[in-house]
């Protein structure tokens, strides 16, 4: 847990989450700036900065990408297709640092991204 961190916050509840999703080491809610119908974060319990301090031996990639497997299910994207995003870095777009997956779909995504 990091004290400042805005998604620790989340998974402390002392900020608003929609939640879609938890369990004992993942949890995952809407995006608060939709990109897409479909759009959930999903994020560890354990505090990460990036994929990048993700210890090897790690399970927790595996595991979030289950989680995710389940919610495109449950939201009905899983049919139609649906993308998982990891963004690392500053020039990756990543502007939480903590590390988090996004789960888009609901309509047709472009390729490449921007
Ligand atoms: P990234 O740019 O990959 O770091 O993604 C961070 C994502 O977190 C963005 O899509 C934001 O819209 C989302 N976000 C930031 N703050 C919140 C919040 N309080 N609740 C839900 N989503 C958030
Ligand atoms: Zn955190």
């Amino acid at each position: 847990m990091s004290d400042d961190c805005i998604f620790c916050k989340i998974i402390r509840g002392e900020l608003p989450s929609k939640k879609v999703h938890e369990d004992d080491t993942v949890y995952a809610f809407e995006d608060i700036n939709p990109q897409a119908p479909v759009h959930v974060v999903i994020i560890p319990k354990e505090h990460y900065d990036s994929v990048l301090s993700v210890p090897a031996g790690s399970d927790i990639i595996s595991h979030i990408h289950t989680v995710a497997n389940r919610i495109a299910l449950k939201l009905d994207v899983a049919d139609s297709g649906f993308r998982l995003v990891n963004n690392c870095g500053a020039d990756g777009g990543q502007t939480v640092p903590h590390l988090h997956y996004h789960l888009l779909g609901g309509r047709s995504l472009q390729w490449p991204p921007g």
